[in-house]
Protein backbone atom coordinates (compact mmCIF):
# COMPACT_ATOMS: atom_id res chain seq x y z
CA UNK A 1 0.00 0.00 0.00
CA UNK A 2 1.62 3.53 -0.74
CA UNK A 3 1.91 5.71 2.00
CA UNK A 4 -0.50 8.63 2.44
CA UNK A 5 0.88 12.03 0.55
CA UNK A 6 1.95 14.44 3.37
CA UNK A 7 2.23 11.71 6.19
CA UNK A 8 5.39 12.62 8.94
CA UNK A 9 8.32 10.61 6.80
CA UNK A 10 10.33 10.77 9.78
CA UNK A 11 9.02 9.31 12.99
CA UNK A 12 11.78 10.37 15.78
CA UNK A 13 11.43 14.61 14.77
CA UNK A 14 7.58 14.33 13.20
CA UNK A 15 8.58 16.39 10.44
CA UNK A 16 5.83 16.51 8.09
CA UNK A 17 6.27 17.54 4.11
CA UNK A 18 4.35 19.88 2.71
CA UNK A 19 3.86 19.90 -0.82
CA UNK A 20 2.12 22.62 -1.98
CA UNK A 21 -1.41 23.30 -3.57
CA UNK A 22 -1.90 24.94 -6.34
CA UNK A 23 -4.64 27.65 -5.87
CA UNK A 24 -6.07 30.60 -8.92
CA UNK A 25 -6.64 32.81 -6.82
CA UNK A 26 -7.89 34.64 -10.20
CA UNK A 27 -8.79 33.90 -13.52
CA UNK A 28 -5.09 34.75 -14.53
CA UNK A 29 -2.95 34.25 -11.47
CA UNK A 30 -2.31 30.73 -10.17
CA UNK A 31 -0.41 31.00 -6.42
CA UNK A 32 1.18 27.97 -3.92
CA UNK A 33 -0.72 27.51 -1.03
CA UNK A 34 0.83 26.09 1.98
CA UNK A 35 -2.00 26.83 4.54
CA UNK A 36 -4.36 25.40 5.36
CA UNK A 37 -3.23 22.43 3.90
CA UNK A 38 -4.87 18.86 4.57
CA UNK A 39 -4.07 17.68 8.47
CA UNK A 40 -2.31 20.70 9.00
CA UNK A 41 -4.42 23.92 9.18
CA UNK A 42 -2.06 26.76 11.10
CA UNK A 43 1.54 26.53 12.61
CA UNK A 44 1.14 28.85 14.98
CA UNK A 45 -1.46 31.32 15.00
CA UNK A 46 -0.24 31.60 11.12
CA UNK A 47 -3.04 30.57 9.09
CA UNK A 48 -2.50 31.42 5.68
CA UNK A 49 0.54 30.74 3.60
CA UNK A 50 0.50 31.66 0.15
CA UNK A 51 3.47 32.37 -2.26
CA UNK A 52 2.90 34.24 -5.45
CA UNK A 53 5.19 35.02 -8.29
CA UNK A 54 8.04 35.13 -9.52
CA UNK A 55 6.24 36.98 -12.30
CA UNK A 56 7.20 39.52 -14.87
CA UNK A 57 5.15 41.99 -15.50
CA UNK A 58 5.36 44.21 -18.86
CA UNK A 59 5.61 47.94 -18.92
CA UNK A 60 1.52 47.90 -19.92
CA UNK A 61 0.50 44.99 -17.65
CA UNK A 62 -1.87 45.97 -14.75
CA UNK A 63 -0.11 43.35 -12.38
CA UNK A 64 -1.56 42.11 -9.21
CA UNK A 65 -4.89 43.64 -9.20
CA UNK A 66 -6.85 42.99 -6.16
CA UNK A 67 -10.10 45.14 -5.74
CA UNK A 68 -11.98 45.97 -2.37
CA UNK A 69 -12.60 43.28 -0.28
CA UNK A 70 -12.99 42.88 3.59
CA UNK A 71 -11.46 40.96 6.13
CA UNK A 72 -12.37 40.28 9.85
CA UNK A 73 -10.62 38.41 12.88
CA UNK A 74 -7.22 38.37 11.35
CA UNK A 75 -4.02 40.07 10.56
CA UNK A 76 -2.90 40.23 7.02
CA UNK A 77 1.34 40.26 6.64
CA UNK A 78 2.92 40.97 3.40
CA UNK A 79 6.61 39.92 2.72
CA UNK A 80 7.58 41.25 -0.24
CA UNK A 81 10.80 39.70 -1.86
CA UNK A 82 10.87 41.34 -5.17
CA UNK A 83 8.56 43.84 -6.77
CA UNK A 84 5.90 46.08 -4.83
CA UNK A 85 2.05 45.95 -3.43
CA UNK A 86 0.12 48.97 -3.39
CA UNK A 87 -2.37 48.86 -0.34
CA UNK A 88 -5.26 50.93 -0.11
CA UNK A 89 -7.59 50.45 3.08
CA UNK A 90 -10.97 51.91 4.56
CA UNK A 91 -9.20 53.89 7.16
CA UNK A 92 -7.91 55.92 4.05
CA UNK A 93 -4.46 54.07 4.34
CA UNK A 94 -2.00 54.27 0.79
CA UNK A 95 1.15 52.98 1.59
CA UNK A 96 3.08 50.54 -0.48
CA UNK A 97 4.74 47.18 0.34
CA UNK A 98 8.42 46.89 -0.77
CA UNK A 99 11.00 44.33 0.11
CA UNK A 100 12.65 44.34 3.94
CA UNK A 101 9.16 45.85 5.19
CA UNK A 102 6.45 43.82 6.71
CA UNK A 103 3.10 45.55 5.81
CA UNK A 104 0.75 44.54 8.47
CA UNK A 105 -3.03 44.63 8.45
CA UNK A 106 -5.12 43.82 11.61
CA UNK A 107 -8.46 43.54 10.25
CA UNK A 108 -10.18 43.18 13.70
CA UNK A 109 -13.90 43.65 13.77
CA UNK A 110 -13.53 44.52 9.88
CA UNK A 111 -11.64 46.11 7.33
CA UNK A 112 -11.59 46.06 3.46
CA UNK A 113 -8.43 46.61 1.79
CA UNK A 114 -7.43 46.13 -2.06
CA UNK A 115 -3.95 45.38 -3.11
CA UNK A 116 -2.15 46.57 -6.68
CA UNK A 117 1.08 46.89 -8.76
CA UNK A 118 1.47 50.28 -8.90
CA UNK A 119 2.07 52.51 -11.56
CA UNK A 120 6.54 52.61 -12.25
CA UNK A 121 6.47 49.34 -10.63
CA UNK A 122 10.08 47.45 -11.60
CA UNK A 123 8.28 44.59 -14.15
CA UNK A 124 9.07 42.18 -11.02
CA UNK A 125 6.64 40.48 -8.21
CA UNK A 126 7.61 37.54 -5.61
CA UNK A 127 5.96 37.67 -1.99
CA UNK A 128 4.09 36.23 0.33
CA UNK A 129 0.53 36.54 1.39
CA UNK A 130 0.58 35.50 5.57
CA UNK A 131 -2.45 35.40 7.41
CA UNK A 132 -2.21 35.46 11.55
CA UNK A 133 -5.67 34.65 13.55
CA UNK A 134 -6.22 36.77 16.05
CA UNK A 135 -7.21 35.66 19.73
CA UNK A 136 -10.32 35.69 20.62
CA UNK A 137 -9.32 38.23 23.32
CA UNK A 138 -8.25 40.75 20.58
CA UNK A 139 -10.35 39.47 17.51
CA UNK A 140 -13.27 42.29 17.96
CA UNK A 141 -10.39 45.38 18.24
CA UNK A 142 -10.43 48.23 15.78
CA UNK A 143 -8.94 47.60 12.68
CA UNK A 144 -5.19 49.27 11.71
CA UNK A 145 -2.18 49.28 8.92
CA UNK A 146 1.19 49.44 9.58
CA UNK A 147 3.99 49.64 7.22
CA UNK A 148 6.61 48.11 9.82
CA UNK A 149 10.39 47.71 9.06
CA UNK A 150 13.05 47.63 8.05
CA UNK A 151 13.63 43.56 9.48
CA UNK A 152 15.83 42.83 11.78
CA UNK A 153 18.87 41.28 10.35
CA UNK A 154 20.31 38.49 12.73
CA UNK A 155 23.33 36.80 11.60
CA UNK A 156 23.21 32.81 12.37
CA UNK A 157 25.68 29.98 11.51
CA UNK A 158 26.00 29.91 7.65
CA UNK A 159 23.24 32.63 7.22
CA UNK A 160 21.71 35.82 7.79
CA UNK A 161 17.73 35.92 9.48
CA UNK A 162 15.88 39.04 8.31
CA UNK A 163 13.57 38.57 11.21
CA UNK A 164 10.33 40.60 10.27
CA UNK A 165 7.79 39.26 13.07
CA UNK A 166 8.92 38.31 16.69
CA UNK A 167 11.64 36.57 18.06
CA UNK A 168 14.74 34.79 16.71
CA UNK A 169 18.32 34.08 18.32
CA UNK A 170 17.33 36.65 20.88
CA UNK A 171 17.08 39.29 18.98
CA UNK A 172 13.26 40.83 18.65
CA UNK A 173 11.72 42.51 15.25
CA UNK A 174 9.55 45.60 15.47
CA UNK A 175 6.51 43.33 15.86
CA UNK A 176 6.46 41.80 18.96
CA UNK A 177 3.68 40.03 20.97
CA UNK A 178 2.13 43.35 23.08
CA UNK A 179 3.12 45.31 20.29
CA UNK A 180 1.24 44.92 16.88
CA UNK A 181 1.11 41.35 17.59
CA UNK A 182 -1.06 39.08 20.42
CA UNK A 183 0.53 35.48 19.73
CA UNK A 184 3.87 34.43 20.17
CA UNK A 185 4.91 33.65 16.97
CA UNK A 186 8.47 34.05 14.48
CA UNK A 187 8.84 35.33 10.94
CA UNK A 188 11.85 35.61 9.37
CA UNK A 189 13.50 34.76 6.03
CA UNK A 190 16.87 32.82 5.47
CA UNK A 191 19.79 33.87 3.43
CA UNK A 192 22.64 31.85 2.99
CA UNK A 193 25.56 33.66 3.97
CA UNK A 194 29.26 32.08 3.06
CA UNK A 195 31.23 31.29 6.41
CA UNK A 196 34.37 32.78 6.83
CA UNK A 197 37.14 30.16 6.52
CA UNK A 198 40.26 31.54 8.86
CA UNK A 199 43.01 32.85 6.61
CA UNK A 200 45.18 30.26 6.81
CA UNK A 201 43.04 27.91 5.31
CA UNK A 202 43.68 26.67 1.98
CA UNK A 203 42.48 27.01 -1.32
CA UNK A 204 38.79 28.11 -1.10
CA UNK A 205 38.33 31.47 0.52
CA UNK A 206 34.77 30.59 1.64
CA UNK A 207 32.83 28.07 2.07
CA UNK A 208 28.74 27.49 1.77
CA UNK A 209 28.35 25.67 4.95
CA UNK A 210 25.62 24.08 6.81
CA UNK A 211 22.93 27.28 8.43
CA UNK A 212 21.87 25.99 12.12
CA UNK A 213 18.94 27.98 13.17
CA UNK A 214 18.02 28.42 16.69
CA UNK A 215 14.63 27.69 16.77
CA UNK A 216 12.06 28.41 20.01
CA UNK A 217 11.54 25.07 21.62
CA UNK A 218 7.94 25.41 22.25
CA UNK A 219 7.08 26.78 18.95
CA UNK A 220 5.83 24.52 15.80
CA UNK A 221 8.04 25.65 12.74
CA UNK A 222 7.31 25.63 8.83
CA UNK A 223 10.17 26.16 6.52
CA UNK A 224 9.54 26.98 3.23
CA UNK A 225 12.06 27.95 0.25
CA UNK A 226 10.70 31.13 -1.83
CA UNK A 227 13.99 30.64 -3.71
CA UNK A 228 16.55 28.08 -4.10
CA UNK A 229 16.24 24.38 -1.95
CA UNK A 230 17.04 23.50 1.82
CA UNK A 231 18.55 20.12 2.24
CA UNK A 232 16.85 19.12 5.42
CA UNK A 233 18.33 15.72 6.76
CA UNK A 234 17.10 13.52 4.01
CA UNK A 235 14.19 15.82 2.70
CA UNK A 236 15.11 18.63 -0.33
CA UNK A 237 12.64 21.04 0.31
CA UNK A 238 12.18 23.56 -2.82
CA UNK A 239 9.67 26.55 -3.67
CA UNK A 240 7.07 23.14 -3.70
CA UNK A 241 7.85 21.57 -0.84
CA UNK A 242 7.72 22.87 2.67
CA UNK A 243 8.57 21.57 5.94
CA UNK A 244 6.80 21.29 9.03
CA UNK A 245 8.22 20.93 12.29
CA UNK A 246 6.38 20.54 15.64
CA UNK A 247 7.35 21.99 18.77
CA UNK A 248 10.17 19.93 20.82
CA UNK A 249 13.31 21.16 19.08
CA UNK A 250 15.74 24.09 19.67
CA UNK A 251 17.24 23.98 16.38
CA UNK A 252 17.31 23.02 12.74
CA UNK A 253 20.32 22.85 10.52
CA UNK A 254 19.70 23.44 6.58
CA UNK A 255 22.25 23.02 4.21
CA UNK A 256 21.16 25.84 1.94
CA UNK A 257 22.19 26.74 -1.66
CA UNK A 258 23.66 29.69 -2.43
CA UNK A 259 20.66 31.44 -3.97
CA UNK A 260 18.52 30.41 -1.19
CA UNK A 261 15.67 32.74 0.54
CA UNK A 262 13.36 30.74 2.90
CA UNK A 263 10.77 31.45 4.47
CA UNK A 264 10.59 30.53 8.47
CA UNK A 265 6.88 30.73 10.52
CA UNK A 266 6.78 29.75 13.90
CA UNK A 267 4.29 30.08 16.86
CA UNK A 268 2.77 28.23 19.92
CA UNK A 269 0.56 25.90 19.42
CA UNK A 270 -2.74 28.07 18.73
CA UNK A 271 -5.57 26.28 20.99
CA UNK A 272 -8.28 28.26 19.80
CA UNK A 273 -10.52 26.80 16.94
CA UNK A 274 -10.97 28.85 14.50
CA UNK A 275 -13.35 28.74 11.18
CA UNK A 276 -11.55 30.03 8.40
CA UNK A 277 -14.11 31.28 5.16
CA UNK A 278 -13.33 33.96 2.08
CA UNK A 279 -11.02 36.42 4.30
CA UNK A 280 -13.48 36.09 6.98
CA UNK A 281 -11.58 34.21 10.69
CA UNK A 282 -14.38 33.77 13.09
CA UNK A 283 -15.60 31.17 15.68
CA UNK A 284 -19.23 30.30 14.43
CA UNK A 285 -21.32 29.80 11.55
CA UNK A 286 -23.65 32.96 12.24
CA UNK A 287 -20.62 35.45 12.61
CA UNK A 288 -19.45 34.35 8.88
CA UNK A 289 -23.18 34.63 8.51
CA UNK A 290 -23.29 38.54 9.77
CA UNK A 291 -20.14 39.42 8.46
CA UNK A 292 -20.86 37.71 4.30
CA UNK A 293 -23.88 39.87 4.32
CA UNK A 294 -23.00 43.06 5.80
CA UNK A 295 -19.67 43.15 3.56
CA UNK A 296 -22.36 42.75 0.04
CA UNK A 297 -24.60 45.50 1.55
CA UNK A 298 -22.06 47.67 1.75
CA UNK A 299 -22.40 48.37 5.38
CA UNK A 300 -19.99 50.80 7.99
CA UNK A 301 -18.87 47.98 9.38
CA UNK A 302 -16.05 47.59 6.99
CA UNK A 303 -16.17 51.05 5.35
CA UNK A 304 -15.25 51.49 1.38
CA UNK A 305 -11.92 51.85 -0.29
CA UNK A 306 -13.39 55.76 -1.34
CA UNK A 307 -9.55 56.13 -3.00
CA UNK A 308 -9.80 53.27 -5.33
CA UNK A 309 -9.64 54.02 -8.76
CA UNK A 310 -12.63 52.56 -10.49
CA UNK A 311 -15.02 52.10 -7.38
CA UNK A 312 -14.81 48.26 -8.23
CA UNK A 313 -15.25 45.98 -4.93
CA UNK A 314 -15.24 41.84 -4.55
CA UNK A 315 -18.45 40.68 -3.50
CA UNK A 316 -18.51 37.58 -0.98
CA UNK A 317 -19.19 34.34 -3.04
CA UNK A 318 -22.46 32.76 -1.67
CA UNK A 319 -21.97 30.39 1.18
CA UNK A 320 -21.98 26.59 1.20
CA UNK A 321 -25.31 25.02 2.00
CA UNK A 322 -23.64 22.75 4.73
CA UNK A 323 -23.22 24.90 7.96
CA UNK A 324 -19.58 25.51 8.75
CA UNK A 325 -17.80 24.87 11.78
CA UNK A 326 -14.46 25.32 13.44
CA UNK A 327 -11.58 23.54 13.22
CA UNK A 328 -8.82 22.96 15.04
CA UNK A 329 -4.88 23.51 13.98
CA UNK A 330 -4.07 19.87 12.89
CA UNK A 331 -7.39 18.61 11.40
MN1 LIG B 1 -6.90 40.78 1.57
Amino acid sequence: MDAPRDAPRDAPTGLVVLDAIDAQISPRDAVLRFLPHRGRRMVGAWCFVDVYGPWAIGAGEPGMTVPPHSHIGLQTLSWVLDGEVLHRDSLGTTATASPGYAALMTAGLGIAHSENTPDGHCGRLHGAQLWIALPDAVRARPPSFELVGPATQVPIEGATAHVFAGTLAGRSSRLTEGSGLHSPLVGAELRASPLQVPAAAEAHEEAMGPARVPLEAAYEHLLLPLTGTARLGGHVLQTRVAAYLPPGRDAVELELSPDARVLLLGGLPFDEEILMWWNFVARTHEEIVEAREQWNAGSPRFGEVGHYPDGSRLAAPPLPTVRLKPRGRAR
